[in-house]
């Protein structure tokens, strides 16, 4: 497994809008290039899955209606035993002792770009609210809001962030594959990446550690709709998941005539 870290620090500079973001997606890919054709030239190509993917997008930082929260009416951080509000659309805070409900009450309509609760009021979806490592009051800020900082003069802000909201489409990331685990040419509905995690320990043979995803997103085949936006990951499992049989009967004739597809698994 290698990791590239760009663009995302290019992406922060200069925003991802920026040329200069532009260029870095064209260097990165220049590279997967290299790492393509090297893997042709030492025919692996049927044999060696090759994944990839990242683990978010990039928004533009909004440089204007900013929020500052030693401005807020009624909010001291004399009230706060820790706060870790440095950079980025997440705030965590607690509280001095009895000063939750105040801290809470300053803070909750402090800012329309900004949402505060306590811990087990955190939207469900975020899988914040049962986590012990979080603190009594989260908060988080709309898509281009980033910095929540106690020391907001110390540091210029960077011009693209991420971190926030997985809604915001600004947030959505990529995920290509090539393989022989994988049918050709084929564009999938949209999954979270938790799951990937699951593919990667069932491509390598790994027993996976207890996780949150499921292997079973990543070959819905007997659940899903129009051939071109099935998922047919399926390695190794044809007699067993069904992927055969429902690929043929989504497929039907045309797909078996170019002989493609159900029965070579190969490249995206
Ligand atoms: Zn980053």
């Amino acid at each position: 497994m290698e990791e590239e870290g760009e663009p995302d620090s290019t992406g922060h500079k200069y925003g991802p809008e920026s040329q200069e973001r532009k260029n870095m997606v064209g260097q990165v890919d220049r590279a997967v290039g290299y790492l393509r054709r090297r893997i042709k030239d030492n025919g692996l190509e049927s044999t060696l899955n090759l994944i990839i993917t990242s683990d978010h997008g990039m928004d533009t930082v909004i440089k204007e209606n900013e929020i500052y929260l030693r401005t807020v009416q009624n909010f001291s951080f004399q009230d706060i035993q820790f706060e870790l509000l440095d950079y980025g659309p997440s705030g965590l805070l607690v509280p001095k002792e009895n000063k939750l409900d105040q801290v809470y009450q300053a803070l909750k309509n402090a800012h329309p770009k900004l949402h505060v609760y306590k811990k087990e009021e955190f939207p469900k979806r975020f899988h914040y609210a049962n986590n012990t490592r979080l603190t009594p009051l989260i908060m988080y800020s709309d898509p281009g809001y980033a910095s929540l900082s106690l020391n907001e003069s110390k540091r210029t802000l960077d011009l693209g962030e991420h971190g926030f909201d997985n809604e915001d489409m600004n947030m959505k990331t990529i995920f290509r594959a090539v393989g022989p685990a994988f049918r050709k040419g084929l564009e999938v509905e949209p999954f979270e990446s938790v799951n990937i995690y699951a593919l990667l320990c069932n491509l390598l043979g790994i027993t996976p550690e207890p996780h949150d995803g499921s292997l079973s997103v990543m070959h819905p085949c007997p659940f899903t709709l129009p051939p071109h936006k099935s998922f047919c990951y399926c390695p190794s499992k044809l007699a067993t998941c069904g992927c055969f049989n429902s690929i043929e009967r989504h497929l039907g004739e045309t797909h078996r005539a170019t002989g493609e597809g159900a029965i070579s698994w190969l490249v995206s």
